[in-house]
């Protein structure tokens, strides 16, 4: 048997390099991580290494399949792949003649990570004049945040956590969802006696590893990260030095700190005045702390504010001056990437609207701001993602995928709850049948990912579908005359990486900046090389993003910014809606291992909580808020602070009785600077069902 050499495509920082076995020109077998890349070490999330049970699924689609029923009825026959293509381009053409061509709007994200089959849509939408997408559903709070302070979004190497003494894990769970996070974190507690620290909103797999664990409040980490920097002026643990070198205003910020103490942090977040002086003390006294900042920090509407202010405490510690300190949330800008072709750059006009993906609901709806004044939405190509499920806002995107004079094509590997609103259903590969590219958000290496085995049935990458629509609907760009691996050579070489033939000897690139610049050594990345305290909000929002008038309203300096929901009399409880450990989003939750252990849809719940309400472990519940209802089983779980409930998702909306999802009680509402859903700030009722 013969292993080969590939990267994890999935929605995660970890894009571990993975060996795949290949037992035949259609069939794979184990599954295992690549032990001689540094990061990786050999270590994989036990879904992917069980990722024959996904490529080889029975249920897989396989041909093309045009709808025949009501919408979202699952009717469909199968039609053929020119016949099916001509449909979708005469809808778009149709769409377009009536209403301009941003009445088109192509809706991805990240069911893959490969830059070519992901990103390969933005390509036709260029070329068409089609409307924009803002890609907020992840990562735009967070990394907003981060960049505030730094001016770019790059860290230290995650391997120097091997020199740390303390590693703070903040905001991810780690164990669950990048799982080499923990290798290394581990790593240093067991050669070095390294402390670990898990900040988090309930006791998951991660802080049950931690040596000291914070539980926070959803949304309040502003307030722990200014209580900790309020002890470290306080007890002369501040480097001074460090402050008054590389940062603009350290003498505003101390003062301002002043009245930020353990006590007034303490009433806001929920962890001891005793917690926060230990973790004070403990990143104080260890230069050497390293910060893993992660993507929880995005699912609040404060979130940029907390994400600024968690970055900020190594900026007054100067951890980024040693080795084994500092902070990483992302590493998206170390690769200098000329995206040109994958995305048709060079064919864009900025002057095209933008529409924010997390408001499709309001989109598809017809609110005007979420239109940005224009046309509104009637014809959509959906690669890679899972709307009906995933998006923010769950009652209003059904309503508007309803709609009549909408035409939607989905290209997807199953039967997705966005597939079965589907007008024209088009089968697709998966990563193991294409070839891609893929950057690694949580470390630094550059992946080759090649076509290892044949696809099943009819399916086709979304490249093929992108050109063959670029074809029929008469969008000009050079990158639809070209194939994957074409489009990755050009890119690799115009980005300074070398060409394909020799990723593929090498299996990948290790990008990892010099220490001086990953440290910010030569200083941050901002005109004045310091780190900003006080961000310039406004200057993070791209072009042709609408602001409605938020941005302005956000603290000058690290603070507890309180526009989150917070609980009140009718609605007294919290929610988070937490990544499943063996689902990815809503990928996964066709394999029947993923099923099978994550039992069924659960909200954990305080048990001085669930006494008051009389609620029994295994209770069926009803929670509600103002956007909607749902029901599910309740689990008695003192890892959460009374008055915080949790709901590990994306369970599809199928597996709650009633068929109403976990996202009919998330908000799309846009949070400031630039947009995104906070998905784990949802003021709820909880009642027996
Ligand atoms: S840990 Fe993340 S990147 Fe690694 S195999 Fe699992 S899903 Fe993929």
């Amino acid at each position: 048997m013969q292993f080969h050499h590939t990267a994890c495509p999935h929605d995660c920082p970890s894009t571990c390099a993975l060996e795949v076995e290949r037992l035949d020109a259609h069939r794979i077998g184990r599954v295992r991580g690549a032990r001689d890349n540094s990061y990786t070490a050999g270590v994989i999330c036990s879904k992917v290494a069980r990722y024959a049970e996904r490529i080889h699924h029975p249920d897989r689609l396989t041909r093309p399949l045009r709808r025949t029923g009501a919408k979202g009825t699952g009717a469909f026959e199968p039609i053929g792949w020119d016949d099916a293509l001509d449909v979708v381009a005469e809808a778009f053409l149709d769409a377009e003649r009536r209403l301009g061509p941003e009445t088109v709007w192509p809706y991805f994200y990240a069911g893959t990570m490969g830059l070519v089959m992901r990103d390969g849509i933005n390509r036709l939408r260029h070329a068409k004049r089609y409307s924009g997408e803002h890609a907020t559903i992840c990562v735009t709070l967070a990394w907003n945040g981060y960049i505030a302070g730094t001016g770019r979004l790059s860290g230290v190497d995650p391997r120097e956590m091997a020199k740390s003494d303390v590693v703070v894990i903040w905001g991810t769970n780690a164990a669950a969802t990048q799982i080499n996070v923990m290798t290394h974190a581990l790593a240093a507690r067991r050669d070095r006696g390294a402390k670990i620290v898990v900040v988090d909103t309930y006791r998951n797999a991660t802080a049950k590893q931690a040596d000291l664990f914070v539980c926070v409040k959803p949304g309040t980490d502003g307030a722990l990260a200014c209580a900790v920097m309020h002890v470290l002026f306080r007890d002369g643990l501040a480097d001074r030095d460090y402050l008054e070198r590389y940062t603009d205003c350290p003498r505003e910020l101390e003062a301002h700190l002043a009245t930020r103490t353990p006590a007034w942090a303490s009433a806001i977040c929920g962890a001891s005045v005793e917690t926060i002086e230990a973790f004070a003390h403990l990143v104080g006294r260890h230069p050497r702390t390293y910060f893993r900042l992660g993507y929880g920090f995005s699912r609040q509407r404060n979130g940029a504010v907390n994400m600024h202010a968690a970055a900020s405490i190594p900026a007054v510690t100067g951890a980024w001056r040693h080795e084994g300190g500092g902070a990483l949330h992302n590493n998206g800008a170390i690769y200098h990437w000329d995206r040109t072709l994958i995305d048709g750059l060079d064919v864009r006009d900025p002057t095209v609207r933008l529409l924010d993906q997390s408001r499709i609901g309001a989109v598809l709806t017809g609110e005007p701001f979420a239109l940005a004044g224009g046309p509104p939405v009637t014809a959509m190509l959906i690669q890679n993602t899972n709307p009906m499920s995933v998006a923010p806002d769950q009652n209003r995107v059904r309503q508007g995928f309803a709609r009549d004079d909408l035409f939607v094509c989905v290209h997807e590997q199953f039967m997705t709850e966005t597939a079965r609103v589907a007008d024209i259903l088009l089968p697709a590969t998966m990563f193991l049948e294409h070839d891609d590219l893929y950057q690694s958000g949580g470390h630094q290496h550059i992946h080759l990912g090649p076509r290892i085995v044949e696809p099943p049935g009819e399916c086709r990458s979304n490249h093929d579908v992108i050109c063959a629509l670029a074809k029929r609907v008469g969008a000009q760009h050079r990158g639809f005359g070209m194939t994957p691996r074409a489009i990755i050579d050009w890119t690799l070489r115009n980005s300074g990486w070398g060409g394909i033939e020799d990723l593929e000897r090498n299996h990948w690139i290790d990008a990892q900046p010099a220490f001086d610049d990953a440290h910010f050594i030569n200083g941050f990345a901002h005109a004045d090389g310091r780190f900003r305290f006080a961000p310039d909000w406004p200057a993070l929002r791209p072009a042709g993003f609408v602001d409605d008038g938020t941005t302005h309203a956000m603290p000058r300096l690290p603070d507890h910014w309180n526009v989150i929901e917070n609980a009140t009399a009718e609605m007294p409880f919290r929610l988070v809606t937490a990544p499943a450990r063996n689902f990815l989003n809503s990928t996964f939750t066709e394999t029947p291992t993923s099923q099978r252990r994550e039992r069924r849809p659960t909200l954990l719940l305080h048990p001085a909580d669930a006494a008051r309400l009389a609620i029994a472990d295994g209770d069926l519940v009803e929670v509600s808020n103002g956007r909607g209802r749902l029901t599910l089983h309740a689990e008695h779980f003192d890892g959460v602070q009374p008055g915080v409930v949790v709901a590990e998702s994306i369970w599809p909306n199928a597996a709650y009785a009633g068929g109403a999802g976990i996202n009919v009680l998330t908000g799309a509402d846009p949070a400031a600077p630039v947009g995104g859903a906070a998905f784990h700030d949802n003021r709820v009722r909880v009642a027996r069902a």
